[in-house]
């Protein structure tokens, strides 16, 4: 092969942050200077605006923002005094933070499998882990959705089983913020909803972050408590034990820039994604929006044949591509997770999509060309 008739190999960002970053410029800049000038680190008035922002832009009547995705979920669990004896029903295929904090609360985890099409929980494994857990003596108390890579889950189906069982939702819309369900508004679904503003989220800050979503009062009185200690707002006394989970005001600064673009930058993903789709759809699985739905890709996930998949990778990588594989190992199969149960019936969909997934470079800084140079890439290397 002629090494010199080959196109520069640039490498390509899986997120690229740097062209946001780029995009935002002074405006950053400026919005961090601003909280450097008046000092006022912890829970400043930026903070307070994002929340009344972001409660905007959700549709819902309160936000509590906190320090981390993970720090949202616990919260809401404590605020709810989920502990020992209780079940949390948790989809299988999801980041581990999301049964994390559910053992972390002495709660335990049962775990539910998935739709293939979605990723997202599958109702009628979530019947069966209800049996389950019932069948182990634990008290079924609450279930936690995922937004799986942007994509709502069906937010009905599951609203419908735990109304029949008594159990409050908790959506963890980590990767999900910004999406539309049925015309609802990601955040305010369920009794409370739970995001992130990591980096490489949709929404991300430039550090740890995170935010509750609820439309009920005395819960977020009782979160922004728990977020400091558990001092209620404006009480002398310690009621509730509570931990340390405030966003800084600088993050504060930087999301409130963020948010600005934040619209658009869904738009373009969805662009990004729809051109994917409609250039990979004969040579892979791609991923399913059902109707009525809006994502916001925080990662766009094909499948491809189980043998096909390591090869698909080192291929891309080859030619400067990054994939990144969402979940190949499912937090069940972990350590720290084999102990906790599953629905009866087992995992089988979260089992073969472990073996199937492949996430590709998504970011609403995608520019056609270079989507054109992935999309070639996988045609060649799954067709040949
Ligand atoms: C990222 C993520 C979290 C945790 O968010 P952090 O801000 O990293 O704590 C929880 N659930 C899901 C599904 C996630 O992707």
């Amino acid at each position: 092969m002629n090494q010199h008739a080959r196109p520069e190999i640039k490498p390509i960002p899986f997120i690229d942050i740097g062209a946001q970053r780029k995009r935002l410029g002074e405006a950053i800049d400026e919005a961090v200077a601003k909280v450097l000038d008046h000092c006022q680190f912890i829970l400043g008035p930026e903070v307070r605006e994002l929340e009344g922002q972001l409660s905007s832009f959700a549709g819902v009547k309160h936000t509590i923002s906190c320090a981390s995705g993970t720090d949202a979920l616990m919260l809401v669990l404590l605020a709810k005094k989920i502990g020992p004896g209780d079940a949390v029903f948790c989809p299988s295929f999801t980041f581990a933070a999301t049964c994390e904090v559910v053992a972390l609360v002495g709660a335990t985890p049962v775990f539910v499998d998935v739709h293939e099409d979605t990723f997202n929980m599958d109702v009628e494994s979530l019947k069966k882990a209800i049996a389950t857990a019932k069948k182990l003596g634990l008290k079924p108390k609450a279930v936690i959705p995922v937004d799986l890579f942007g994509l709502p889950a069906d937010h009905d189906a599951v609203a419908a089983v735990a109304e029949e069982n008594k159990l409050f939702v908790l959506d963890d819309a980590a990767q999900g913020f910004g999406g539309v369900y049925k015309a609802k508004k990601i955040g305010g679904i369920g009794l409370a909803a739970a995001t992130s503003f990591f980096p490489a989220k949709p929404l991300g800050c430039y550090g740890d972050g995170g935010a509750v979503f609820t439309n009920d009062d005395e819960l977020a009185e009782l979160i922004r408590g728990l977020r400091v200690h558990g001092q209620l707002p404006g009480k002398p006394e310690f009621s509730h034990i509570g931990i340390t989970g405030r966003l800084d005001t600088i993050q504060a600064a930087v999301l409130l820039e963020k948010l600005k673009i934040f619209p658009a930058e869904i738009a373009a993903r969805n662009k990004i994604a729809a051109r994917y789709s409609e250039k990979l759809g004969q040579y892979a699985i791609v991923p399913r929006v059902p109707e009525g739905y809006t994502s916001v890709w925080a990662q766009y996930t094909i499948r491809v044949q189980p043998g096909r998949r390591d090869g698909l990778a080192a291929a891309l990588k080859a030619e400067g591509i990054p994939t990144a594989i969402y979940y190949a190992k499912p937090p069940h199969r972990h350590e720290a997770y084999k102990k906790f149960p599953a629905a009866d019936g087992g995992l089988p969909v979260t089992e073969k999509l472990s073996h199937e997934v492949i996430s590709l470079p998504m970011h609403a800084y995608l520019d056609e060309s270079t989507q054109d140079r992935i999309v070639d890439a996988v045609k060649r290397a799954l067709v040949g």
